[in-house]
């Protein structure tokens, strides 16, 4: 009779429906895996931890200054494992003896990796130093490429069946930023684009997939260090370009920079296996900046 196709049909689809969406949370949760993010103290590196461990990841970070206050409260909030290593990601010294530490607290384990430590110069391409250079290269390149290099070989040492590897590109790798002097940084993140999906189809016989997020403007301290003389990390933009915000506002197809927040949910995806299929890929999160 219709009525028992109709009853069959409506549970066969409820059945089909609640699967999917178990499937679905099942390919975002990060329960029971491991991740490491650099630069993790504060700003975008931060927001990153702090979505990591909210799909259910034990989060260590390595950051050269001492993390915000808003990162004790991810431990309790989350019900996961947090720790904080001193680590100069541009030091090869600094850099493997974070790693030994951190491979010893969690007995080896590892699935996520974020290399998310940058710094940024602003500085006319006619006036730019080699010092100042070095500085942008070991930090944002090399101090990145090392830190995917270790990250690789504990998670092929550990077995991992979800290794991910986020690189921290920006949106400087795809547009020569309007109205800042920041030719060398827009080099360096070109690189960590680059190296992407050349580090990506080396890793692919392990299982291990790697991706780049380029985010737009974000408001952290580096980008209120282009209009602040009072930055930890960027003194000599000496206040340059105060009026440089509503300008950013103003390329943003939505009309505003982003908060940490705003770019925190494409490093949760690259990290799980939502997107498995996923490999040697980037994606733009700029409010349709580089779009227009
Ligand atoms: P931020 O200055 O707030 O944070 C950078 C973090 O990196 C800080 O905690 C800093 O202490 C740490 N760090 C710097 N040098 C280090 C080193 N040698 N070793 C270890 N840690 C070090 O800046 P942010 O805006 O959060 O930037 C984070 C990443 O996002 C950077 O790679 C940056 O290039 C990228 N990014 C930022 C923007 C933006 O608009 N803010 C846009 C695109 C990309």
């Amino acid at each position: 009779p219709i009525s028992t196709v109709l009853i069959t049909h409506y549970v066969k689809s409820k059945l089909l429906y609640t699967a999917s969406v178990i499937e679905l949370t099942r390919q975002f949760s990060l329960q029971g895996r491991t991740a490491l993010v650099t630069g993790g103290a504060r700003g975008c590196g931060l927001a990153f931890a702090r979505g990591l461990a909210e799909a259910g990841a034990n989060v260590a970070i390595f950051d050269i200054i001492d993390p915000d206050a808003a990162f004790q409260d991810i431990e309790k909030d989350c019900s996961v494992r947090t720790a904080y290593y001193k680590v100069d990601v541009s030091s090869q010294q600094s850099l493997e003896s974070g790693f030994a530490e951190f491979q010893k607290d969690f007995d080896n384990a590892l699935d996520i990796c974020v290399p998310c430590a940058g710094i940024n110069r602003h500085i006319p391409f006619l006036e730019f130093t080699y010092k100042d250079h070095h500085d942008l290269v070991s930090i944002n390149v090399l101090g990145l490429y090392f830190t995917a290099q270790l990250a690789a070989q504990q998670m092929i040492a550990n077995g991992t069946k979800h290794g991910s590897i986020v690189l921290v590109a920006s949106m400087a790798s795809h547009i020569a930023v309007r109205s800042q002097l920041c030719s060398a940084y827009c080099g360096t993140k070109g690189a960590v684009r680059s190296m992407c999906p050349a580090i990506a189809k080396e890793l692919a016989e392990y299982g291990i997939r790697v991706n780049s997020v380029s985010p737009g403007y974000v408001r952290t301290e580096m980008t209120a260090a282009v209009g602040s003389p009072n930055s930890l990390l960027e003194p000599w933009a000496n206040g340059q370009f105060p009026h440089l915000i509503p300008s950013w506002e103003a390329e943003a197809m939505n009309g505003r920079i982003a908060e940490p927040e705003d770019i925190m949910g494409a490093c949760v995806f690259l990290a799980s296996d939502a997107s498995a299929y996923m490999t040697g890929q980037d994606i733009i999160v700029d409010g349709g900046v580089t779009r227009w």
